[in-house]
């Protein structure tokens, strides 16, 4: 098997000065044991742990990358600025190109707020929406994520009922549960959340139902409301502008993150006129949320956006992956789901309620260089060839080899068994 004498040593010396060793999304606590908590570098489509071994990486550092890891343009006009200045006492013209950018790319934005993390923006989009209605109650999806701040946490340790009040869930992609929210909302609506599309941890993901996301804008119309569309995780990855701008349906809010820049710090909140002055009445700033070198990063990454076929290839290279695995796992005897856009594609197995068989094919796609992730959706990068592909389909193949002869032998998962009969 691999070497991992530095990951574990560095576990351990993690142990004993970082709260849990480590936290967060990145953290492999819920990963097969096997799987790297450090790293040590990363190219293109690769990244090497710290005990040296190389993966084609399908989670893209949970999405930032998308060009390709140290992309040599955009980290040219990275370093370049960083010599110019970054963190200034106050934001360089970058700041103003960025938002006219963005303002021309995204079909149904008017301004643009920037800032570092997701949750920022979308913290923001919960003030801004509360300001212009000056209304308290927001509906958003069961399970959908939004980000780490206490509005909005599924883990209830640090928090007190009172930072989740005002909050109506219903069920993604359910009209009738929309609807029953909004009623129970009455007149207090302030907002309707939206995932671009079910893209929730641990089930299949599912594309945005045309009618579920006219529903949420006939009601914010209907209410003045305002409709906000979480593009943190999608944004860039599905289209050149707002994703549900291929289904025709407008937010007058979006938050985005995440490939901004390509994995440089930075991520913003767009806007419609009608919600600009509440907008500029909330108080958000942050000591680095004015930083100029990301903005060049995220100006680099918007013009090879826009000069680049990127989104076509990701398309065909999502495609050539999906129908392989498919293929692969049909040979095999496996019922293997591929859900979501390819783009961004997440894996289950069928019959599978504690993820055995998915610790095991992912573990031993690990064993020859491809890091997939057993439970949470993938991201597709553009420096990513057909050969990088067909080298994932072929350790598919064998994976599904070793987990066929494993089968019957494998051991229940037990950091897993916390998943109930609503992820299956
Ligand atoms: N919204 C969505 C849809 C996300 O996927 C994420 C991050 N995974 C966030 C918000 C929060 O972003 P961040 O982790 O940058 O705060």
């Amino acid at each position: 098997s691999r070497p991992n004498s530095r990951d574990r040593a560095l576990r351990e010396r993690a142990a004993a000065v970082i709260p849990g060793g480590m936290y967060g999304h990145q953290s492999v606590g819920l990963l097969p044991d096997d799987y790297p908590q450090f790293f040590a570098r990363a190219e293109g489509a690769h990244l090497w742990d710290v005990d040296g071994n190389r993966y084609l990486d399908f989670m893209c550092a949970y999405g930032p990358n998308l060009f390709g890891y140290a992309n040599p343009e955009i980290d040219a006009a990275y370093v370049r600025q960083l010599g110019l200045g970054d963190t200034l006492t106050g934001p360089t013209e970058l700041m103003v190109r960025l938002a006219e950018e963005m303002v021309a790319l995204v079909t149904h934005a008017d301004w643009a707020i920037f800032c570092k993390n997701g949750t920022d923006a979308t913290s923001m989009a919960l003030s801004t929406a509360r300001q212009h209605t000056r209304r308290k109650t927001i509906i958003r999806a069961k399970g959908a994520y939004h980000g780490a701040a206490t509005w909005c946490v599924n883990r209830p340790a640090g928090t007190v009922p009172s930072d989740q009040a005002h909050q109506i869930f219903c069920d993604y992609n359910d009209v009738a549960s929309l609807e029953a929210a909004a009623a129970l909302a009455g007149d207090d609506l302030a907002a309707i959340f939206a995932a671009p599309f079910k893209h929730d941890a641990f089930i299949d993901q599912a594309d945005p139902d045309l009618a579920y996301a006219r529903k949420a804008r006939e009601i914010c119309d209907r209410t003045g409301a305002l409709l906000i569309v979480d593009e943190v995780r999608a944004g860039l990855r599905l289209s050149r502008d707002l994703s549900w701008s291929r289904i025709g349906v407008q937010p007058d809010l979006s938050t985005w993150g995440k490939c901004l820049a390509n994995g440089h710090p930075i991520s913003m909140m767009l806007g419609a006129d009608k919600a600009k002055k509440a907008a500029s009445q909330i108080y958000v700033t942050g000591s680095f949320w004015f930083q100029a070198a990301p903005m060049a990063a995220a100006l680099e990454t918007l013009r090879l956006v826009r000069d680049t076929d990127y989104l076509e290839r990701l398309q065909t290279l999502g495609d050539r992956l999906a129908d392989g695995l498919r293929e692969r796992a049909s040979a095999a005897g496996f019922g293997f789901r591929v859900s979501g856009p390819v783009q961004m594609p997440l894996f289950l197995f069928e019959d599978d309620p504690d993820l055995r068989k998915g610790f095991c094919w992912s573990s031993e796609m690990l064993n020859r260089g491809v890091y997939v992730h057993p439970w949470h959706n993938m991201f597709m990068c553009a420096a990513m060839t057909e050969g990088d592909i067909d080298a994932a389909l072929n350790a598919a193949e064998a994976a599904f080899a070793v987990l066929k002869q494993q089968g019957p032998s494998l051991e229940p998962v037990a950091k897993m068994s916390f998943l109930t009969a609503s992820h299956r």
